[in-house]
C-alpha cells in the first residue's frame, strides 16, 4: 500500500477503510455483528491497514466491530484513526470518552485522534489539554482534527503539543471546498495530511467527466474518483462500501495511471 509521510515521521496509507454505517448509523445496529467483523476482518485482509472509526458511528458500535476485526491482527501493522464528538470536548469529557474508544477498540492507543468537529462552545483550548495530556501518557499516537478551517486549525497547531498530523474534511470531485477555502494549499504548505471523506458522494459517481475517463482506462468511475484524489499532494482518502468486491475495486484505484491530460479535465470538472 503506498503510504504518505505524516509530520511526525510516521506513515498513512493513502486509502484507508470508512465505516460510517458500519454497526449502525446514529444508533447501534447489532443485527449483522458476525457479518460486519467479517467484512472488517476481510478488508484488512485484502489491504486496508489503515481504519477510520469515531465513537459516534453507531452509537460507539462501530468501534466494537473494528476492535473484534482488531483481535485477528498484529495491532501494530493496522493504524486506527478514532474520533471524540463534539458533545465530549471539555477535559474530563475527552479523556473518559478516549476511554470508552480505546475499550470498545480493545486496544491500549489510537494511532490517531480527531476532534470530530469543532464545537464554539467549548475553548479549544480545554479540549487540547486533554489531547496532549492523553499524547504524552501514550494512549494516542497522534493528534489531528477534523471539519476544521484554516483558521481553526492554526489555533489548533498553536495549542497542540505534537505536530497536528491531520485535517479529516468532505473533499471530492463535486466538493471543492478545501481548494476554494485554501485548506488544501494550507495543509500541503505546511505538512498537514488531508484526509478525503465521502470521496464517492455528491453524485461524483454519475459526473459525465469521470465516466468518460474510467472507460478510457477500463477502470470504473469510483476508482477514478479516488485516484484522482490519492495522486494530490498530501491528500489520502477513506472510502467506505459494505461489499467485498467493491472495498477490493476502491483499493484498485491505486493501479490506475491517469496521465496529465486526465488529470487536468477531472481538475476542471466540477458538478455544476
Ligand atoms: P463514501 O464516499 O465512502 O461513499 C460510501 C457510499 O458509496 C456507500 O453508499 C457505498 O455503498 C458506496 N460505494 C462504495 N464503493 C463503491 C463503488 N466502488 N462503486 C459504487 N458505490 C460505492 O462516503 P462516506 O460518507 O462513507 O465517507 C467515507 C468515510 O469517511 C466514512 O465511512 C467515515 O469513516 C468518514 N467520514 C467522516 C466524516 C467526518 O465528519 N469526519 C463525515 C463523513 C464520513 P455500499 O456500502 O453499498 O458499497
Amino acid at each position: 500500500m503506498e503510504t504518505l509521510k505524516l509530520n511526525d515521521g510516521g506513515r498513512l496509507p493513502v486509502i484507508g477503510l470508512g465505516t460510517w454505517d458500519i454497526g449502525g448509523g446514529r444508533t447501534s445496529d447489532r443485527s449483522r455483528d458476525d457479518e460486519m467483523t467479517a467484512l472488517i476482518r476481510d478488508a484488512i485482509e485484502m489491504g486496508y491497514t489503515h481504519i477510520d472509526t469515531a465513537e459516534m458511528y453507531g452509537a460507539g458500535h462501530c468501534e466494537d466491530l473494528v476492535g473484534r476485526a482488531l483481535q485477528n491482527f498484529n495491532r501494530e501493522e493496522i493504524f486506527v484513526t478514532t474520533k471524540v464528538l463534539p458533545d465530549n470536548l471539555r477535559y474530563d469529557d475527552l479523556l473518559r470518552a478516549l476511554d470508552g474508544s480505546l475499550e470498545r477498540l480493545q486496544t491500549d492507543y489510537a494511532d490517531l485522534y480527531l476532534i470530530h468537529w469543532p464545537d464554539p462552545d467549548v475553548p479549544l483550548e480545554e479540549s487540547f489539554r486533554a489531547l496532549n495530556r492523553a499524547a504524552a501518557d501514550g494512549r494516542i499516537r497522534r493528534v489531528g482534527v477534523s471539519n476544521f478551517d484554516v483558521p481553526l486549525l492554526r489555533q489548533a497547531q498553536e495549542l497542540c503539543a505534537t505536530p497536528v498530523v491531520n485535517d479529516q474534511v468532505r473533499y471530492n470531485l463535486h466538493t471543492r471546498a478545501p481548494e476554494q477555502n485554501g485548506l488544501l494549499r494550507y495543509c500541503q504548505e505546511n505538512d498537514v495530511v488531508l484526509t478525503a471523506y465521502s470521496p464517492l458522494k455528491d453524485g461524483v459517481l454519475q459526473n459525465g467527466t469521470i465516466q468518460a475517463v474510467a472507460s478510457k482506462h477500463g477502470a470504473t468511475a469510483a476508482q477514478v474518483a479516488i485516484r484522482w484524489l490519492t495522486l494530490k499532494p498530501n491528500v489520502v482518502t477513506i472510502p467506505k462500501s459494505s461489499k467485498r468486491t467493491r472495498l477490493r475495486e476502491n483499493l484498485e484505484a491505486l493501479q490506475l495511471e491517469l496521465d496529465e491530460d486526465d488529470v487536468r479535465r477531472l481538475n476542471e470538472a466540477t458538478g455544476n
